[in-house]
């Protein structure tokens, strides 16, 4: 799809496809079969990716990224999205949350973290509290002049390999007309801090060996230094770099799609029944002629929200759409594959059924379909007053 991008911003893209296709897809198997990401794969995948000066891409030039604006940014998450995020994962694009960091956090967290040298993971989710962030229970008080966290998060992904992890936590409530409200504030929280363990989660139908993981406080004592951004700031912090992030779901489901929808097309091409090729059935051709119209749809409302972030627009409505629309496109481009490849398609020879169990996550994670009609149902009744 050219409409609209430059020829840097295909350079761009075709740069980051090729190193999928040739530093990702020859791992996936092993990734697959074993779940796990060998350390010297990890490591290869890393130094090639600042090799190619992408690493921390998403971050700005004068912290030591890339510099990439939102559509850039977009066009390589769409091409990240067609490879394992087990692997991809290390073509590391550290949370931009992390631009948050002031004084001494800038040489602790913020650079290492671009560099490469330290690697981060987010943790918001708890048990009791997932779309319901508020309702979080993990809480930090204060002690002194530090604050002592106690709670539990879980399916935290990259937590395995994070050095560090940016925690949000209740530090207060307040009453309000309509009962008591937390406040929250986000922590920076360092692997090795006493009081703090992060162990294996549960085992995902979805990403093998891209880990979710669980994250224990137990008197966890953490100095005032750690907090980023203002305390009680968690929510401000949040909406102001996480909002972005949002796309990336999105984005990497059109990617992976269209890997998808290539094996379909192959596959109608060449597979015979009846004396012809399958593609010649009007009953599997039609299939693909929905499937390739969804793919774009979904590709330009992805690409359509990065670059009104570019235009310095509210984004809000349009990026909820297009994480919706994209990863239910996903879910109906993953089964109709499958449809056409007939038994083939749910047998682990081919990567098919791989692609439909992997699709399944991303209506859920970053916000649910519901959560997403719900931002999109009030940004529109909310411009009328309702
Ligand atoms: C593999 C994986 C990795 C993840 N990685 C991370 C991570 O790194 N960091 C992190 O913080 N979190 C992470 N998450 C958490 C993820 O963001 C949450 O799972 C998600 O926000 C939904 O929360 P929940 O699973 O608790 O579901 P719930 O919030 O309990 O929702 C259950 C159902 O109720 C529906 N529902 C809830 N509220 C409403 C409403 N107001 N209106 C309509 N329907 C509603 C939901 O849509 C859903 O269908 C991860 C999740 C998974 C599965």
């Amino acid at each position: 799809m050219q409409f609209g991008l430059t020829d840097e911003h295909q350079m761009i893209a075709d740069t980051v496809r090729r190193f999928v296709e040739t530093e990702i897809y020859p791992h996936e198997t092993l990734v697959e079969r074993t779940g796990n990401v060998p350390a010297e794969i990890a490591a290869e995948i890393r130094r090639k990716t600042q090799d190619l000066g992408f690493y921390a891409c998403n971050f700005p030039a004068s912290v030591g990224g890339a510099g990439l604006d939102h559509l850039s940014f977009a066009l390589v998450e769409r091409e990240l999205g067609r490879g394992s995020m087990a692997l991809t994962h290390f073509f590391g694009r550290p949370q931009n949350i992390l631009m948050a960091c002031t004084g001494e956090q800038i040489d602790r967290y913020l650079r290492p973290a671009v560099r490469g040298d330290r690697m981060d993971a987010l943790a918001m989710t708890e048990p009791g509290a997932g779309s319901d962030i508020r309702g979080m229970t993990c809480t930090a008080r204060r002690d002194g002049g530090d604050w002592v966290a106690n709670g539990t998060k879980h399916f935290i992904s990259g937590a395995e390999h994070a050095d560090f992890v940016i925690v949000f936590m209740a530090t207060g409530e307040d009453a309000t007309d309509k009962g008591p409200k937390k406040r929250i504030s986000a922590f920076l929280v360092d692997r090795d801090t006493p009081g703090f363990t992060i162990r294996d989660g549960y085992r995902s139908v979805s990403h093998r060996g891209y880990h979710n993981m669980i994250l224990e406080f137990d008197d966890c004592r953490l100095p005032d230094a750690q907090v980023l951004g203002e305390v009680d700031g968690g929510f401000a912090v949040m909406n102001t770099w996480l909002y972005a992030t949002r796309i990336t779901v999105a984005t990497m489901c059109v990617g992976r799609a269209r890997r998808v929808f290539d094996l379909a097309l192959d596959y109608a091409a060449s597979r015979e029944q009846f004396g012809q090729k399958i593609g010649k059935f009007q009953g599997v051709s039609f299939q693909l002629a929905d499937m390739v119209t969804e793919i774009d749809a979904a590709d330009y409302l992805t690409l359509a929200s990065a670059d009104r972030l570019d235009r310095g627009l509210n984004a809000n409505r349009e990026i909820a759409s297009a994480k919706l629309y994209a990863s239910e496109m996903l879910a109906r481009v993953t089964d109709r594959a499958i449809q056409i490849h007939g038994g083939m398609g749910l047998m682990d020879d081919l990567p098919l059924e791989r692609f439909w169990r992997d699709a399944r996550v991303e209506r859920i994670w970053d916000g649910t379909s519901e959560i997403q009609r719900h931002i999109i149902s009030r940004e529109l009744l909310r411009a009328l007053g309702a």
